[in-house]
């Protein structure tokens, strides 16, 4: 830290993201990208709006938010296009916390929502998940504070039905409720239908994980239009033009190729189910996933050594040195041929353990 960093800053921890290494090429399952190219219609959209990147992006980003509030049977003011779902989710607890609106969100989730809170000097409470890893509805209902969960959960997986989370937005009329959906494309129903209820409930998605455009960052909101307008003062206050030309682009010709990515998420979806269940004949504890990973727990050797020893073998999975969850992992679903090299790698260690 130089002499010139600001002492406002002096606890920050910045998230740490998962590693992109370059030495060697990895099968590749730490960061929940998917496996699969955008849709060829998105290259050339990418391709034809570079040739205008001398001028400004739409600071509305019309075209795109368009699509979107189309594709959502919502109108566009009740739409927010973003530089990723990340910045949405800054732009939240920048607007709605204060020292008198804290946040609070599950112990063992994404590890982001923290250094949103830290940043933005909003008091938060962390809410312990129960032994099982599910998320305690009741424990949200009513908290005199407002909330940010990840629907599925991140990095288990598990879901909540929208009967649930309508329970948790209902309780607290008085804050926000963030429901985060980066991975609701993989078997979960989607809780936007309630924004036409609720004034309070801020659903987030992303194009990142079931659009393939990680890379791109592109995410948006939804909620109610007052909810919408203050979170576009934020963003007008630090970065109007948040979305570029290329990635406006691609996000409106990805909304037009949904097939596709309905049929890929449908794909991720099957490999998830194989690899559950050849991971679970090999006695492995696995959560019921709705999400592009599942979360596992090896029978043979600590959570570090699985992620350690497939790394050596050239599989990257994801592992977090914390209380309750470092004996598990979370891997992401690739295509089969991805699921298999990790299932070999896994049998060369299990063999070798002997
Ligand atoms: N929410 C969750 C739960 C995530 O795992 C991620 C991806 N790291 C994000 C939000 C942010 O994704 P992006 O900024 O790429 O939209």
């Amino acid at each position: 830290m130089s002499k010139f960093f600001s002492k406002k800053y002096d606890s920050l921890e910045a998230y740490t993201p998962g590693e992109q290494p370059r030495d060697q090429q990895y099968v590749k399952l730490n960061t929940n990208e998917s496996p699969f190219p955008p849709a060829p219609q998105v290259v050339k959209a990418a391709t034809e709006e570079a040739g205008r990147l001398q001028l400004y992006s739409d600071p509305e980003s019309a075209n795109v938010t368009r699509a979107v509030a189309e594709r959502y049977g919502v109108e566009p003011e009740n739409v927010l296009m973003v530089n990723g779902s990340d910045e949405i989710l800054n732009f939240a607890f920048m607007a709605f916390g204060d020292a008198d609106h804290p946040f609070v969100f599950p112990d063992i989730s994404y590890g982001f929502y923290p250094v949103f809170a830290e940043v933005n000097h909003v008091p938060y409470r962390e809410i312990p998940l129960k032994e099982n890893f599910t998320i305690g509805v009741e424990d949200y209902c009513n908290v005199n504070a407002n909330v940010v969960i990840a629907n599925p959960n991140a990095p288990t997986g598990l879901l909540l039905s929208v009967e649930q989370i309508e329970q948790i937005v209902a309780s607290n009329p008085d804050h926000v409720v963030i429901i985060d959906e980066a991975y609701i494309d993989f078997g979960g129903v989607s809780c936007i239908p309630l924004i036409q209820k609720y004034d309070n409930l801020l659903v987030t998605q992303t194009f990142s994980k079931s659009r393939s455009l990680a890379g791109g960052r592109l995410g948006y909101g939804i909620a109610s239009a007052e909810l919408i307008r203050d979170l576009n003062t934020i963003k007008y206050s630090t970065n109007p033009y948040n979305v570029n030309r290329m990635t406006a682009a691609c996000g409106k010709a990805a909304i037009e190729a949904d097939d596709y990515y309905q049929k890929n998420a449908k794909t991720i979806a099957a490999n998830r189910a194989f690899t559950t269940s050849a991971l679970r004949a090999r006695d492995f504890e696995i959560l019921p996933s709705a999400a592009n990973f599942i979360f596992v727990k090896p029978p043979f050797c600590s959570g570090e050594e699985l992620y350690l020893g497939l790394k050596q073998r050239g599989v990257l999975i994801r592992h977090w040195n914390k209380p309750r969850i470092a004996p598990w992992c979370r891997i992401t679903i690739g295509t089969l041929e991805q699921m298999q090299a990790l299932l070999h790698a896994i049998d060369k260690m299990m063999e070798e353990s002997k």
